[in-house]
């Protein structure tokens, strides 16, 4: 029972968080200040007293609509909100066994570091996957965070000057190749064909995977995971040929399966390929 509890409030703290992070994105997009505005419904200015809004519970409570006009609120609010609670009841859990960098200091800030990249994933998921569009401030946060996490690795020796340097180089071609890939996709489509976002998510992704090797099998994987997702919804008739895919959710989730099975699947493949 006591562990029901604090579940229970483990999810509502991180579904707390996820409802804050929906406030950045919807003030971000809007150039609004995010700390003074208070919550309006965008249809009819009704200001949202506090009881409707609580986390999940007011969506369900609300039924989805507004309670002045009876607009639909945008489903993204509670999945954003959703993810993050679960993302919290797992982490506490069973996530921060994952993380074993035994050494005093950082025995607590490899854990939060994930935690941390792990809640502006699923922002940037929801947020390109619904808008198509990468809000500037989840590429700094990432960056920064990562820049951050990498010095303290850095200075308490758990990590090499020359593997940072390194993970430098990687990122810089990571990024430049999404960014040769944009000009040479965007001359032949005559078209936008990679949004900069796409591209300038390359940095901090790149500093997150931090080896050539992790990169690698990210990029691959993030175009198989896009041609498969492209080929469905053509079928499905939901997409044309010709119809833009936010690349932002690919570039996500090969990073995750890259972060997990990264050196795995590239020793597999080697094996196979040297038979
Ligand atoms: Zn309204």
């Amino acid at each position: 029972m006591f562990f029901e509890i604090i579940g229970f409030f483990v999810f509502l703290f991180g579904a707390a968080i996820g409802s804050f992070l929906n406030v950045l994105v919807y003030r971000s997009m809007r150039g609004q200040d995010w700390v003074n505005e208070r919550s309006v419904c965008e249809k009819c200015k009704k200001k949202i007293p506090w009881y409707e809004n609580i986390p999940i519970f007011s969506y369900l409570f609300l039924r989805g609509r507004c309670s002045g006009c009876q607009t639909k609120i945008d489903k993204i609010h509670p999945l954003v909100e959703t993810m993050t609670g679960i993302l919290f009841l797992w982490w506490y859990f069973a996530g921060y066994i994952f993380f074993k960098i035994s050494s005093a200091p950082l025995l607590y800030v490899q854990p939060i570091f994930w935690l941390f990249i792990s809640i502006i994933f699923i922002v940037i998921f929801l947020v390109d996957l619904k808008y198509y569009v990468i809000p500037n401030w989840t590429i700094s946060f990432l960056t920064f965070g990562t820049l951050v996490y990498r010095f303290l690795l850095l200075f308490s020796g758990e990590m090499r000057w020359i593997d940072f340097g390194w993970s430098l180089v990687w990122t810089v071609c990571f990024f430049g190749f999404f960014f040769g890939l944009k000009l040479i996709a965007s001359w032949l489509a005559k078209k936008e064909a990679f949004g900069d976002g796409d591209v300038l998510l390359a940095i901090p992704l790149g500093l997150i995977l931090g080896s050539w090797q992790r990169i690698l099998v990210a990029l691959f994987f993030s175009f198989v995971i896009g041609a498969i997702v492209g080929v469905i919804l053509i079928i499905s008739n939901k997409k044309t040929i010709k119809s833009n895919l936010p690349f932002g959710p690919f570039l996500i989730i090969s990073t995750l399966i890259s972060l997990v099975w990264g050196y795995k699947i590239l020793a597999e493949y080697v094996k196979i390929v040297l038979r």
